[in-house]
């Protein structure tokens, strides 16, 4: 048996299509049935549910086999005990500091001051502003970071990014681009040795799955025009 960790919502529904192109179709909507271990078309294959932050963790341990997880994620558990084989292009993003639109961010940096950041992604906040030898006070958040220099408590905030449209909702300027962001495959180390045929060519049709995605972007993406 070979079982799959994956967190609902966005990870969970862009996983569907290359799950789907190995053969592999859940037996359940996990937003309609409240089981935590659903079944698949693959007698082989079950999926478990679980917290976006909990896959590194059950996949390090053995509680699954294998799971999808962002980068942001993968960074901040540290990645132990985990073979990474691809990148599924997937939940794309990017991770950033932003600011309130008021406040001089540059300025603050050029002065040297001491900066108040407000994260869930404490260690990726905390290399990142090392490496640019800015002195921060890091305060860790689970959630709403937008809220943080609104209400005073933070500078600064270091978040995920899509469409802007939460910064630009909430009054906040996106000043630094930290990293870019997808969805991960992530595998247990030892699953991999005890089960390498099945793992091996679920990893492969993964891949081409993936490959198969990219292409039929291209087209679209040759008739767009350039960005700026
Ligand atoms: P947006 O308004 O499209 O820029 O999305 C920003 C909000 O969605 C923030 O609250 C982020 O934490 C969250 N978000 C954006 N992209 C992702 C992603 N790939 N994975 C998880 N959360 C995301």
């Amino acid at each position: 048996m070979i079982t799959f960790a994956l967190s609902k919502g966005r990870i969970f529904d862009e996983t569907l299509p290359l799950l789907a192109a190995a053969g592999i179709v859940p037996s359940e909507d996990p937003e309609r049935s409240r089981k935590l271990i659903i079944g698949t078309s693959r007698p082989d294959v079950r999926i478990v549910l679980v917290r976006a932050t909990d896959v590194p963790t059950y996949v390090q341990h053995g509680g699954a086999d294998l799971g999808v997880v962002g980068r942001d994620t993968l960074i901040e558990h540290g990645g132990q005990g985990l073979v990474q084989p691809l990148d599924l292009q997937i939940a794309r993003c990017r991770m950033s500091v932003a600011v309130r639109s008021d406040f001089d961010y540059a300025a603050a940096v050029r002065r040297g001051s001491r900066l108040a950041v407000a994260t869930k992604y404490t260690s990726c906040a905390r290399e990142h502003f090392a490496a640019k030898g800015v002195h921060v006070d890091l305060i860790k958040l689970y959630g709403s970071m937008e809220l943080a220099p609104l209400t005073g408590l933070a500078d600064a905030i270091v978040d995920l990014v899509s469409t802007g449209n939460t910064l630009k909702a909430n009054h906040l300027v996106e000043v630094e681009q930290i990293l870019s962001i997808s969805a991960r495959l992530v595998v247990n180390r030892a699953a991999l040795r005890l089960q390498h045929a099945r793992l091996r060519s679920l990893i492969e049709q993964l891949e081409v799955a993936v490959q198969q995605r990219t292409q039929a972007a291209e087209p679209l993406r040759a008739t767009l025009p350039a960005a700026p």
